[in-house]
């Protein structure tokens, strides 16, 4: 049994949870119980990034408390996460005191590799950051995402001195020590790395008031990276706490977004800390409306909650896991998600168990004993994190037992008379569901469990459809 350590990104809790976030908390979930399923001890975290200007001015504007605000939000995203069947272990409040003390706590080790310069650029109040000369012409001085002009801004701020620690990311990258799933993401990383100035990870306080305190410097607030990034390990009781047992992660699942964060800055802190670094970071694609990213402006965003609220549970799942592949960007339209429920769900699987659950009862079928193993082809998916691969895999051998009843025609052995061929065609059958309903298990909790109930001498047919058609 091995210690197994599974980390989703923590959102920011200015808006309502997205299909991105559902995204990320399926795969880590599908992850952290497929490492159950082997019989390793596993910590899920779960958490909400909480401080920032853009939080700040929202409770404002709503004239709501701002540690009023967050806490809502932070349920709200609770709520979605149970919602989601996720089984976390550990939830990080950015908020939190002990979060916040120990965030103190680490930059004080990190002192070494900070320093403290004055800053002048063009800045976006609403997205919060300086844009580059570059950026600043193409633009033409005006942000495209908030239709404001540039302010120019001049002020000290604290920085992560990255150059400190890039050769030692790049051979741990290059290594193997860490690595990126999907790989072909690794290249990119790689030049990025090259290219990174130092980061800079304070702001004066005039600037920004709700976040965590610099130790030391009364003026200045921790911007971002390290309250955010920290939350990984100080959700273990780092420092204070001996973390040997769960860090280094097993696997850190984040948007292609915010890789390159979790790629560059996260390992310039771990190194600056003495930690190791994560086995393994996953990025995950984004899902887009109908060919389309996304937004507000457009309209067209997906509200995960209705969509779960109206298929249930496993229908959610089952789309997210299967047809957005789990490292490229996918579609979501409501049209393809109904395709897919009522016609692999509800027919493939549904009717499939309701067929052989008929077949087992009508010949006083009883399954024996046996002890069902994964197929190395599933495992080999799975462990390098393919999971829409391995879910396809899976989906295809519940196609295969359909076409073995076709086939094998159970009916006629009956009818016939030939009850040991019977007997052995159905535990054939029966043994192949079960290992299919094995490997579902992670991607499909809740119907996996009824499968497994219902194929547990005497074997029942369910009184409603698995999947009753919408
Ligand atoms: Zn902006």
């Amino acid at each position: 049994m091995k210690n197994i350590y599974i980390t989703t990104a923590i959102p920011y809790v200015n808006g309502a949870p997205h299909l991105g976030h559902a995204m990320d908390y399926c795969l880590a979930d599908t992850c952290a119980r497929y490492q159950k399923m082997l019989g390793n001890n596993v910590r899920l975290q779960a958490g909400t990034d909480e401080h920032g200007g853009k939080i700040y001015q929202k409770a404002k504007d709503l004239d709501v408390p701002v540690e009023e605000y967050v806490k809502e939000n932070a349920e709200r995203f609770q709520d979605f996460i149970r919602q989601l069947g996720v089984e976390y272990t550990d939830y990080v409040r950015t908020t939190d005191s002990d979060h916040e003390r120990r965030c103190q706590e680490i930059w004080n080790k990190l002192k070494d590799h900070i320093y403290l310069e004055k800053y002048e650029g063009w800045y976006c109040a609403g997205c919060e950051r300086f844009v580059t000369d570059k950026e600043y012409e193409e633009n033409h001085g005006i942000c495209p995402d908030h239709q404001k002009s540039y302010e120019h801004l001049e002020e000290e701020n604290y920085y992560l001195r990255l150059s400190d620690f890039k050769d030692e990311i790049v051979r741990a990258i290059e290594s193997g020590e860490m690595e990126i799933a999907p790989y072909y993401r690794r290249r990119e990383i790689l030049k990025l790395i090259a290219d990174s100035p130092d980061v800079s990870i304070s702001r004066p306080r005039e600037q920004l008031t709700w976040g965590v305190p610099v130790p030391g410097d009364e003026s200045q607030v921790m911007y971002v990276w390290i309250d955010a990034l920290s939350n990984y390990i100080t959700v273990l009781g780092y420092p204070e706490k001996d973390i040997a047992d769960f860090w280094p992660a097993y696997a850190q699942f984040v948007g292609k977004d915010i890789l390159r964060f979790h790629a560059i800055i996260w390992p310039a802190m771990l190194m600056g800390l003495g930690l190791p670094l994560p086995r393994h970071l996953i990025s995950h694609g984004m899902v887009l409306a109908d060919g389309q990213k996304m937004s507000k402006s457009i309209g067209n965003v997906v509200d995960p909650v209705e969509v779960l609220n109206r298929h249930g549970l496993d229908a959610f799942r089952y789309y997210f896991l299967r047809h957005v592949d789990t490292f490229a960007d996918a579609d979501y339209t409501a049209e393809k998600f109904e395709d897919a429920y009522n016609n692999e769900l509800a027919n493939d699987l549904g009717n499939l168990v309701q067929r052989l659950a008929t077949l087992a009862k009508k010949n006083n079928f009883e399954m024996d004993e046996v002890e069902l193993e994964l197929p190395a082809e599933y495992k080999q998916l799975m462990d390098s994190f393919e999971f829409s691969k391995a879910f396809d895999y899976v989906w295809d051998k519940v196609q295969n037992i359909n076409r073995r009843i076709d086939e094998e025609k159970p009916w006629s052995l009956a009818k016939n008379g030939e009850s040991e061929k019977l007997k052995k065609c159905l535990t054939g059958l029966t043994n192949e569901l079960l290992t299919v309903n094995m490997m579902l298990a992670p991607f499909l909790p809740t119907a996996s469990e009824k499968i497994k109930a219902i194929f547990t001498n005497p074997i029942e047919p369910p009184e409603q459809p698995l999947f009753p058609k919408s």
